[in-house]
């Protein structure tokens, strides 16, 4: 049985009630993690508060620097423990477990480098007068983590938090807490000063509305859905906490006809079949320039084909979904657009191993989608991927920005000058030019337009949300 982590300490939730944990591979419940409520919040917002007061508040940058590095070197070397626990809690392919734990390490170490660096500025003003900034944290925030990608949305989000200077109240999703309480313990062995990090788990709409309204939160880092996005959004403004959303994706991966297609397929593949589609900024739109959307999708369907879905442990293609509602939701999004004609070019498989009672999707690429079709203007969070056809570089751009969304874009072209057009047309907060995710790109702001959310996460930039600017004007004639 799971524990929540507040003040370093394991401790049961108030109510002293369960939530199961189950396998995603085999439908069957194996741990169980506390549900937290209101007065759990209430204790870990209080241990942040006493712990920046205290201990975390009395650091030197280099100090919260060194601190974070070492957690990076835990995570390290436990690796393949996370990335096990991870696998057997969200269904992921081991593969993929494997490197969302180098993610979290990498986290870690890119924010402790970072600690000292954070600085404000001076501005020359009127004679007389010194004027400079001071970047300072917000304080205790708030992070509600979603069962996606927990430890690489956790090293983004609290390794900027605390590198900044601030104290963390973490509240992860119902399906996706064993890695993150983890980790935690590994601050705890490492000397972090009690309250830095707390983790509460339970369910969103108790331990997550708590967080959010809690009036000793400074600052709510929300990644999820768009819905739940607005929920917080409205709770925060009553306070007027800052907030950075990180919404969901529809996002197109568009390929001209001068593209390299044997550079294009394994990377349209990756971006939709990696966590099984569900992944915010996966590519779930493919558009394809007119002349050669016919072949093109003839060997995007062989490849689909030879897909394979099954238990994470087998370490395929992709794993099962997250739970049996997901399940049903992207199976609801298929018999939808199967109603209104919308034609397979080809489908994936589960393997005969998988057992009934696991949450699997085969892969499914579909064609011709209609682009005003619900399969092409909202989030599906499955592998399932949307192909049509554009004529030019005005339709590509009017298709791709035809949605309520812009976190990512992807542009296929050998075409120098188009490239730099594509990237300012396409309205999103990354856009790719012949790759698509860069890798991963630690380093790379991260976060969407429109309903994709606004504030940044990743990257050197998402420190300035994770603090205020202070001016001060010292007037000495
Ligand atoms: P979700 O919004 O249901 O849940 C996200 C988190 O919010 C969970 O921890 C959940 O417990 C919590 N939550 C739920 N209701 C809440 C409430 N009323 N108040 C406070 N917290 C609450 O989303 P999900 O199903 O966990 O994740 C899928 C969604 O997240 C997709 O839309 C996806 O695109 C998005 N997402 C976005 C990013 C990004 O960086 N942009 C990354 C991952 C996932």
């Amino acid at each position: 049985m799971q524990l929540n982590h507040i003040a370093n300490q394991s401790l049961p939730s108030a109510s002293g009630r369960l939530i199961d944990v189950i396998d995603p591979s085999d439908g069957q419940v194996f741990d169980a993690i506390q549900r937290s409520d209101a007065s759990d919040i209430d204790a870990a917002v209080q241990a942040a508060r006493r712990c920046l007061d205290g201990a975390w508040g009395r650091l030197s940058a280099a100090e919260r620097g060194r601190l974070l590095m070492r957690l990076s070197h835990k995570v390290g070397a436990h690796a393949e423990e996370l990335a096990l626990l991870e696998q057997r809690d969200c269904g992921k392919p081991v593969k993929q477990a494997r490197a969302d734990a180098a993610a979290l390490a990498r986290y870690f170490e890119f924010y402790a480098g970072s600690c000292d660096k954070l600085h404000g500025q001076t501005i020359p003003y009127q004679d007389g007068y010194s004027v400079f900034t001071w970047r300072e944290p917000h304080g205790v925030t708030g992070h509600v983590i979603p069962w996606n990608y927990p430890m690489q949305i956790f090293g983004r989000s609290v390794g900027g938090a605390l590198a900044a200077g601030n104290v963390c109240v973490v509240k992860p999703a119902e399906d996706a807490c064993l890695s993150l309480l983890r980790v935690a313990q590994f601050a705890t062995e490492l000397g972090f000063p009690a309250g830095a990090i707390n983790i509460v788990t339970g369910y969103g709409n108790e331990v997550g509305d708590a967080l959010a309204r809690h009036a000793g939160v400074d600052h709510i880092s929300f990644t999820g859905s768009p819905g739940v996005g607005t929920l917080i959004q409205q709770v925060a403004a009553e306070r007027h906490c800052p907030v950075t959303l990180e919404l969901g994706g529809k996002s197109p991966q568009i390929v001209f006809a001068d593209a390299d297609i044997d550079a294009v397929l394994p990377t349209v593949i990756n971006a939709i079949v990696q966590n099984a589609g569900q992944t915010c900024s996966a590519g779930s739109r493919l558009l394809v320039e007119q002349s050669i959307y016919e072949p093109l999708l003839e060997r995007l369907g062989q490849a689909f084909a030879r897909l394979r879905a099954g238990p994470a442990a087998l370490d395929l293609d992709l794993g099962p979904l997250i739970r049996q509602s997901q399940q049903e939701r992207v199976a609801a999004f298929l018999a939808d657009a199967y109603a209104d004609g919308v034609a397979v070019v080809a489908q994936g498989q589960v393997v005969t191993e998988a057992p009934a009672t696991g949450f699997y999707q085969a892969p499914v690429l579909l064609r011709d989608v209609p682009v005003a079709h619900r399969l092409a203007q909202e989030e599906v969070f499955g592998p399932v991927l949307a192909a049509m056809a554009f004529r030019d570089e005005d339709h590509a751009v009017e298709i791709a920005n035809a949605t309520r969304f812009g976190l990512v874009t992807g542009v296929w072209t050998a075409d120098g000058a188009r490239q730099f057009r594509m990237a300012r047309r396409v309205r999103s907060g990354q856009v790719f030019v012949n790759n698509y995710g860069a890798g991963g790109g630690v380093e790379l702001p991260f976060g969407g337009v429109k309903s994709s959310g606004y504030g940044r996460e990743k990257g050197f930039e998402a420190l300035y949300g994770f603090t205020t600017l202070k001016t001060v004007a010292v007037r000495h004639g």
